[in-house]
């Protein structure tokens, strides 16, 4: 595979070029509250890929430094989908919170450089003096206390003598700074929340600014690579590293921009409020874009990875159709996945003229390219399945299938022709009966005629079968704010049972993806899928049909 070639990357090759690093350390930090998204695999293949090229490291951070939302649970889910990507952390995963009592020192340091200082202004008022592009800010009437005294509240802060929202410690920089970032931003604040890692031990945490970039010097982070909302950030990562641990080979930071994939979400916020809300089954639902659902749904981490490479990595923002993604999962699934025939939507056949308790085996390809994949046996009999919409009493023009009029070929199999069509009371066709040309298996598939799938009574294991949609109907949910929910598809999610499957299948593992013929990918659901009711899931049509019901 050809090597990325990118702005960062670019940058990379010089700093090493002009020898200003010795090992390149690039670092992946996802806040552990919430599952990861296809949008932090951007970041993951990005910071692990560039790692891997230039001899370096790169290290798995939880970057956990706010009490609210946090939890082992997503600590764990987080640590199974990097592995699952393929990506190798070596053999430690690193937390923020393990630096919280060096961070307190580094706060402590601060303040006696005169350079922080605990400000008991309310948030609104914080807000207020902070200004605006076009309004230099007003210095906090506590910004000019002692030393001494600094010390004396932002310990009493640690101590959990003050209230929550009481009180604050802020960096002293420039409250006329172009710069909004810089007007004295707040570094510490006062949480009473307990922290799944450190439990009681804090009641103040340190905010994202000062704990991120004072992370990635204690662990010699070269790079450290974010998205672009972060670039007025930059002096402020700067700024810290200076006042703190100023070295020659201090960290960088580099942005690019975020992926945003279309008919779908890509924000934490909003993907808990579709699982709080129960739209969808949880975060590894497969309609969801994070990386436990995609790969519940059978997307595999070589067809995401192609994805990733294939859309790079640049500075503006765009939005990438998902149907590259889907693309890429029928280009990977089209060379690994073994076929079987399936019937979604079962009419019965009963084929008059074939002798009654007899039963055939038909040798058939497990793949039409690969040979070596070695065959399957599929069974025929007088009574089969075919799919409902592979027959027509009235067919439109063009119709190539089975109609009264017209036979059709059974894909490995005879020449079939119908002689009577039996309905339900309501008119829907229920069974066929029809007549089989006994010497057509010998022609092969040569003969020019329509071809359709089937499955023979004897080989058919009555499976459920979910259909998935786009999860949104808009390209671009999320710039509905928080009425993206309003825009969700209702029709997600079709569940057919029963539907057919050959019997093969009784013996593949939870997770096994197959192409069911002239139908698309589907794979064994890994946690509903049970040996008396096997659950198939979509993963991709063959053709790219969606949204076009
Ligand atoms: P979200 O918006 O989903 O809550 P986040 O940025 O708050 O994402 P983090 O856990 O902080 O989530 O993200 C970890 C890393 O993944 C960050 O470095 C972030 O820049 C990156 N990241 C998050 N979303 C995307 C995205 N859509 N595209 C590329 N990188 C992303
Ligand atoms: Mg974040």
């Amino acid at each position: 595979m050809e090597k990325p070639k990118d702005f960062i990357r670019e940058i990379i090759e010089e700093d090493l070029r002009e020898k200003r690093y010795g090992k390149v350390v690039t670092r992946f930090p996802p806040e552990p509250n919430g599952y990861l998204h296809i949008g932090h695999a951007k970041s993951i293949y990005l910071n692990f890929g560039i790692a891997q090229e230039y001899g370096g490291s790169c290290n798995l951070r939880m970057d956990d430094t706010d009490p609210e939302g946090e939890k082992e649970e997503y600590v764990k889910a987080i640590i199974e989908d990097v592995k699952w990507l393929g990506f190798d952390f070596g053999e430690k995963v690193f937390f923020a919170s393990d630096y919280f009592d060096k961070l307190y020192e580094f706060a402590v340091e601060l303040i006696k450089k005169g350079k922080a200082y605990v400000c008991h202004l309310s948030p609104e008022e914080i807000k207020a003096y902070r200004g605006s592009f076009t309004e230099a800010g007003k210095e906090s009437p506590y910004r000019n206390r002692s030393v001494e005294e600094n010390l004396q509240l932002f310990e009493k802060m640690k101590n959990g003598e003050f209230e929550e929202g009481s009180c604050v410690l802020r960096a002293k920089i420039d409250m006329k700074s172009p710069n909004l970032v810089m007007r004295d931003p707040v570094i510490y604040r006062i949480k009473k929340t307990p922290h799944y890692r450190t439990k009681e031990k804090w009641k103040i945490y340190p905010m994202y600014d000062f704990a991120h970039p004072l992370s990635d010097a204690l662990e010699g982070v070269t790079h450290s690579i974010c998205t672009l909302e972060f670039e007025n950030n930059r002096p402020l990562y700067d700024w810290f590293i200076e006042e703190l641990v100023p070295s020659k080979e201090r960290p960088k930071q580099i942005e690019f921009a975020r992926l945003n994939l279309s008919h779908t979400v890509l924000s934490k916020r909003l993907l808990s409020i579709l699982v709080e809300k129960k739209i969808v089954d949880g975060w590894d639902d497969p309609r969801m874009p994070t990386l436990a659902g995609l790969r519940r749904r059978g997307y595999t981490p070589d067809a995401i990875k192609e994805f990733l490479r294939r859309i790079g990595v640049a500075r503006n923002e765009n939005l990438i159709d998902i149907s590259l993604l889907e693309h890429c999962v029928r280009e990977d699934l089209d060379w690994k996945a073994p076929r079987i025939m399936a019937v979604l939507r079962p009419i019965e056949v009963i084929i008059e003229n074939y002798p009654p308790g007899k039963v055939e085996i038909i040798e058939c390809p497990n793949h039409p390219k690969r040979p070596e994949m070695g065959k399957r046996e599929v069974l025929f009999g007088r009574e089969i399945l075919i799919e409902e919409d592979d027959f027509s009493e009235n067919p439109p023009e063009g119709y190539k299938r089975l109609t009264p009029k017209n036979h059709v070929r059974l894909r490995y199999a005879y020449r079939i022709k119908c002689k009577e069509i039996i309905k339900d009371a309501s008119g829907k066709v229920v069974k066929l009966i029809c007549t089989y040309d006994p010497d057509s298996i010998k022609e092969g598939n040569k003969v020019k005629e329509g071809v359709i799938h089937w499955l023979g009574k004897e080989n058919a294991v009555a499976s459920e079968v979910r259909l998935y949609d786009r999860l949104f109907l808009v390209p671009d949910p999320a710039s509905y704010g928080d009425d993206f929910i309003k825009y969700v598809n209702p029709k997600s999610r079709e569940i057919l049972f029963p539907s057919y499957v050959e019997k093969r299948i009784l013996n593949e593992e939870p997770g096994s993806v197959f192409q069911f013929e002239r139908i698309g990918y589907f794979c064994i659901d890994s946690k509903d899928s049970k040996k008396e009711r096997p659950v198939f899931n979509l993963i991709v049509p063959l053709k790219d049909s969606y949204g076009k019901k």
